[in-house]
């Protein structure tokens, strides 16, 4: 299955396909892994040697700390009226260049149904930019909620292995027909109804502009996630993943599974956001020893960071050799 479509089929929602016998050479693969076995004692070393390293928030930091100052861009810019970087994350203008998030770009152009030629140029840097960069790592790396909701995850994990809060699952496939309501509502209505309720602009405008009343609904939306469905807005709701998926299921830039030294206990699934996009490193799984995985990976790190054995790493199509 090729990266195309299986991303595609990760982003509507459907189940990452099995590899059959036929398909892959897996004994081929088993027999590469035996040749440098690691016993459950070995493994457990390894994971405590890796908990006590350095680099072990590594990704997390520099991903935190470039999400804070991206942000506060906007803040000093508009304190200090600078006019470097005016708006807000999803519409603004960098230098006296219009520039839109992509989705926010789609959103005006269903709800005006022309192509607003302003919007024309920043729309298709912001394009080629986010292709460089990863497609969702907008996502993890930028969106104030992402942050936020991640804190809260924290928090919703401490709880639930108290039994004070639990994650009801929904289907994936949800987020896809979100996606289709959204941009049917800015089609049929005229106005760019997601975006009056896309806590990624709610967070950001309050934040450059000052708190307002919307805070109540991303306090009630963290609520939710904390005490009832982990991450829900980002994992079944928020269109925004979807159109930057679309993005990064062209991008050079990835994170890549290399099977030969993975031990399948699964540390880098328990921590994902996206945990489907890992189901490669469940035994078996793997179509290959190297496998990217897919686009909606939101490019976040935290599975290189807690790999034991390295076995999730970034990676740029093309300067494989270069890095
Ligand atoms: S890739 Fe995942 S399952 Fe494999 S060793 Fe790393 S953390 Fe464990
Ligand atoms: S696969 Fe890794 S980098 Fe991608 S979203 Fe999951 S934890 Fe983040």
């Amino acid at each position: 299955m090729s990266y195309f479509v299986e991303s595609l089929r990760q982003l509507l929602g459907l189940k990452p396909i099995k590899p059959t016998p036929e398909q892959i050479p897996i004994q081929t693969i088993y027999k590469e892994k035996r040749k440098t076995p690691l016993s459950r004692e070995a493994l457990h070393a390894v994971e405590a040697g890796h908990a006590r390293s350095a680099n072990r928030h590594k990704w997390r930091n520099r991903r935190w700390i470039t999400l804070i100052v991206v942000n506060l861009l906007f803040v000093v810019s508009y304190v200090l009226d600078v006019q470097l970087v005016e708006g807000a994350l999803t519409a603004s203008r960098v230098i006296g260049f219009h520039l839109a998030d992509l989705n926010s770009a789609l959103q005006v152009t269903l709800a005006y149904k022309h192509i607003v030629v302003n919007l024309l140029i920043g729309t298709l840097t912001v394009l080629v930019l986010w292709i460089l960069l990863g497609g969702r790592t907008f996502c993890s790396w930028v969106c104030p909620y992402h942050l936020v909701a991640e804190w809260a995850e924290s928090l919703h994990l401490w709880l639930a292995k108290r039994g004070w809060a639990i994650d009801i699952q929904f289907h994936r496939t949800v987020r896809a027909v979100f996606y289709v309501v959204f941009a049917l509502l800015a089609l049929l209505t005229g106005y760019t109804v997601f975006e009056t309720i896309s806590p990624t602009g709610i967070l950001s405008r309050a934040l450059i502009y000052g708190p307002g009343l919307a805070l109540l609904w991303i306090l009630a939306l963290l609520v939710f996630e904390v005490l009832l469905s982990r991450r829900a807005w980002c994992r079944y709701i928020c269109p925004i993943g979807i159109t930057y998926g679309l993005v990064g299921v062209v991008s050079p830039l990835r994170v890549q599974y290399n099977m030969r030294s993975c031990h399948h206990e699964g540390d880098c699934r328990k921590i994902c956001m996206v945990p489907h996009v890992l189901d490669v490193t469940i035994r078996g799984r793997a179509q290959g020893l190297t496998t990217d995985i897919g686009a909606d990976c939101t490019r976040c790190g935290l599975c290189v960071d807690i790999c034991p054995t390295s076995s999730l790493s970034y990676t740029f199509k093309g300067l494989e050799k270069a890095l």
